[in-house]
């Protein structure tokens, strides 16, 4: 996402990504700030299908499917308890959607369903928090599976920040990998796209395909 490594090559990216991780303290220096999300495990692609893992994985959400080999449907979200920036996290929810090549439509959620989501999880519930909490050196930006996102600070919506893509893929199901730079890397940084690896992306559009 962004245009920060437009210019790079992927071999270059994942190059450049992994001299920041060795790096390490100095990353905030030289990205101007790593926002790290944790709380969340799990090998590359993995799928978590059990909705007790906050943070590793999130439900499969009963209005999506896989059609012809896409992720289809539409998520219900409920961010009632900030409407201000509600209009801002869903348009960078629908950028995600699109630049994965999903066809997932993102919509307030009616009375009703933010009722029967108390039940069983079929809402997106995104609340926000002002402060962005340091866990070990580095900003936590957001936090997110089983049907809630979190999100801290409002670095989230700058356009360097892959957090909020980061948080939904963990709701689709999504754990962490082990590829610096990536998406689902337990860290961001200012060149992290909001693009899945081939390899998830084809995970989850079979794990939808099959319920
Ligand atoms: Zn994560």
């Amino acid at each position: 996402m962004g245009t920060n490594f437009a210019s790079w090559g992927s071999g270059q990216m994942y190059a450049q990504a992994a001299k920041y991780g060795v790096i390490g303290g100095l990353t905030s220096v030289i990205t101007g700030g790593n926002f790290q999300e944790g709380f969340s495990i799990g090998a590359a692609g993995y799928l978590y299908n059990d909705y007790a893992h906050m943070g590793g994985g999130g439900p499969k959400f009963p209005g999506l499917s896989t059609v012809n080999d896409k992720l289809t449907g539409t998520i219900p979200v409920d961010c009632s308890g900030s409407t201000d920036q509600c209009g801002a996290v869903m348009s960078r929810l629908a950028q995600t959607a699109q630049d994965n090549g999903f066809d997932i439509q993102f919509r307030p959620a009616t009375r009703w369903e933010m009722f029967r989501d108390i039940l069983s999880e079929t809402t997106l519930d995104i609340k926000f928090f002002p402060e962005a909490p340091l866990v070990d050196g580095d900003f936590k930006g957001g936090e997110g599976g089983g049907g809630v996102m979190n999100l801290f600070g409002d670095r989230w919506n700058t356009d360097a920040s892959a957090t909020v893509a980061h948080e939904l893929m963990h709701n689709l199901g999504l754990g962490h990998n082990d590829f610096v730079g990536s998406l689902m890397y337990p860290m961001t940084y200012s060149y992290t796209r909001d693009t899945l690896l081939p390899k998830e992306a084809q995970e989850l559009t079979k794990a939808y395909g099959t319920h």
